[in-house]
């Protein structure tokens, strides 16, 4: 059997499992592959291993470990196609678009990213014989917990830094797209000294077990809100340092003197980016009353050139669903949209018997701001288009919610928008763009949307403990 990781045939006999469990294609409800199901005793393992392995590792000069996270991410690039058909069969992504091959894209630039930051030590005090500097030191063992949604970037998003900064990783995979994270990490790990990163698939149990390690010193999660709070208070016993990226229901407010047609394209994919499964999507649109029909006509015209479809055919930009239980939230809240009297002026009809986890691409109007569709978040290619009169309504609406991810403000002067945006509630605001995100600059929320910064100089700071020398 091939292991030539740069083929899909290589990647999959390399990470497949004959006894694990049938991992099907949402889109098609095809098998295909079986994934290994860890336990706790693997998760003990990989920790002790990591352990163990992470001193040599820290000691490294920083331009090795930098000139590994590159020869990741050229390992990553030569295995580009591979991983974006398992990622696109796993997960239901499309191969184009923002989607699959995007996504193992953002990797690769993500892990050279993180390669080309320079951390100085950062003097405090140099005046009058005293001096003080501050530096960062690894933190140790980090665990890594995933979502499905973005399962290879956010992946990189949490061992990049991680690895960067002299700790070892232990990854834990979602279970719904535990392959995608294996083949990763199998493709990373042909250049990494071993031990250092390593990955336990299997069920929020055995994430569980990574959490509550006591040997882990960092947890690095994305996913819900619930699941964040149970980390939370399971890492209290070894305090272990957390980063946790949870769950928003992102507004978007376009501004009076926004141009329809000209922004309906960045909308939409500010909605509608992986079929909506995203975090920091846009999940819920304040229109002025002026603007109103402009931009709904316009972003349904946009919405009509956008063929979704099983992944791997090359012509489709959206997917199904990742999973049964998003569709049936998907489905419960545009019915509510309905059941509410809004206006549904594209999609909301999911054909009844299909095979895979389709649910066409929905814009709802006329919606009141309480509608479970708006106060929830749909995590789906449903998007709630809300009117407003008055600008200081629409801020208020948009800050209400408990969550505080992203948000972001649409309009043509500039200073304008800055002062809508510095109102918002949110760790990130995007003016006319939503959700762009850049591993330069960092990323995270407020509220209940979590805490600690990812990406940029700030993000290697949270996978590092400060240290401070004086003399
Ligand atoms: P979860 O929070 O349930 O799962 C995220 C990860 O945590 C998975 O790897 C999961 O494992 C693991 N996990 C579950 N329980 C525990 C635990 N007690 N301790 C440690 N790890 C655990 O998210 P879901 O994937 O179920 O998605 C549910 C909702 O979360 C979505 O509808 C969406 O609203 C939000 N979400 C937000 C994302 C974001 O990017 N911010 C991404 C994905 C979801 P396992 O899969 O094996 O259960």
């Amino acid at each position: 059997m091939s292991t030539d990781l740069t083929t899909y045939d290589g990647l999959l006999a390399a990470i497949n499992d004959p006894a694990g469990r049938e991992i099907t294609d949402p889109a098609t409800g095809d098998v295909i592959g079986r994934t290994h199901e860890g336990t706790v005793a693997d998760i003990d393992a990989a920790v002790s291993a990591a352990v163990a392995a992470q001193p040599a590792w820290a000691s490294r000069p920083v331009a090795e470990r930098n000139d590994l996270l590159n020869k990741a991410a050229d390992a990553i690039e030569a295995s580009a196609e591979a991983l974006a058909q398992l990622l696109s069969r796993e997960a239901g992504k499309p191969l184009n678009g923002p989607n699959a091959r995007f996504e193992v894209g953002a990797c690769a630039a993500w892990l050279r990213a993180n390669a080309a930051f320079v951390l100085e030590p950062e003097v405090l005090v140099d005046e009058d014989g005293t001096h003080a500097e501050l530096v960062y030191d690894p933190v140790g063992v980090v665990g890594a917990v995933g979502p499905w949604n973005w399962p290879m970037m956010i992946t990189v998003w949490q061992l990049a830094p991680a690895l960067k900064m002299g700790n070892a990783v232990v990854v834990k995979p979602s279970e719904y797209t535990p392959l995608s994270v294996q083949g990763l990490i199998a493709v990373i790990n042909q250049v990494l000294p071993a031990d250092v990163l390593s990955v336990v698939a299997g069920d929020g149990a055995v994430g569980a077990a990574l959490t509550d390690h006591d040997d882990v010193d960092k947890i690095m999660f994305t996913g819900s809100t619930k699941t964040g709070q149970a980390i939370m208070r399971s890492a209290a016993d070894n305090l272990a340092r957390l980063t946790l990226e949870l769950g928003g229901n992102d507004a978007g407010i376009v501004l009076e003197d926004a141009d329809p047609k000209a922004i309906a394209t960045d909308l939409f994919w500010g909605a509608f980016i992986n079929t909506g499964q995203t975090c920091a999507a846009m999940k819920r649109l304040y229109v002025p009353e002026s603007l109103y029909q402009e931009v709904c006509d316009a972003l349904v015209e946009v919405a009509a050139q956008m063929p979704m479809g099983v992944g791997l055919d090359e012509n489709n930009v959206l997917g199904p669903l990742q999973n049964k239980q998003q569709y049936d939230i998907v489905a419960r809240l545009v019915q509510a949209a309905k059941d509410g009297g809004a206006t549904v002026l594209v999609g909301g009809d999911p054909q009844e018997g299909q095979s895979g986890y389709f649910y066409p691409t929905t814009i709802v109007a006329d919606i009141d701001n309480d509608n479970p569709l708006v106060v929830e978040e749909q995590f789906g290619p449903a998007l709630p288009i809300i009117k407003y009169t008055d600008l200081d309504q629409a801020i208020t609406w948009a800050n209400e919610l408990e969550v505080g991810l992203g948000s972001s403000v649409w309009g043509s002067d500039l200073d304008e928008a800055k002062r809508v945006a510095a109102r918002l509630e949110a760790g990130s605001t995007w003016i006319n763009k939503h959700g762009a995100i850049d591993p330069r600059v960092p990323f995270g929320g407020v509220k209940k949307s979590g805490y600690g910064l990812e990406f940029g100089l700030e993000g290697l700071k949270q996978v590092s403990v400060p240290h401070v020398i004086s003399w």
